[in-house]
């Protein structure tokens, strides 16, 4: 077990649905705690960025249109095995292959439109984390 710190985008589907409130409890609830959050736009450099391994994909243009819909709110989470653990709670990509009780089961729509992105691995998560905070913007609490 260590400790680590995963990114998470909540959505904008995730923003203008309400369900910021309820997913982040439930990260909280699971023991993760929040070092950074901010709401915020995303222009296409950043999107192209963060999704630099899809840009090739003939679905990145509806990506792009989807994440700059509204803004998405950016946390920090913290907490043992954070990186495994909030994808496992987040459930697979497609939502509708997600299980009941997993985030993108409960409140995801489809391949796209799945309420929250969080970093694959620790070396992602580094760079993700750099991408959207500076190193002021995150807390040790
Ligand atoms: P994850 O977000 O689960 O790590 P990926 O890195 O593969 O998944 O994809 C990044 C995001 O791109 C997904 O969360 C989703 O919003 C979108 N996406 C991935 N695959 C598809 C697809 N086949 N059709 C539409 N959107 C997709």
């Amino acid at each position: 077990m260590s400790t680590e710190t995963s990114l998470v985008l909540f959505k904008p589907d995730a923003v203008t649905k309400d369900l910021l409130g309820p997913v982040l409890a439930r990260f909280q609830a699971a023991g993760f705690q929040i070092r950074a959050i901010k709401m915020m736009r995303l222009d296409e450099a950043i999107l192209r960025d963060h999704y630099a391994h899809l840009t090739e994909m003939p679905f990145f243009p509806s990506i792009v249109e989807f994440m700059q819909l509204a803004p998405v709110v950016a946390v920090a989470l913290e907490g043992e095995n954070a990186i495994a653990a909030i994808r496992d709670l987040l459930g697979p990509t497609d939502s509708q292959a997600a299980a009941p009780g997993t985030i993108r089961g409960d409140y995801g729509v489809d391949k796209m439109v799945n309420v929250c992105h969080a970093s694959d691995s620790v070396d992602a998560a580094e760079v993700e984390l750099q991408r959207f905070f500076k190193p002021d913007e995150l807390f040790a609490i």
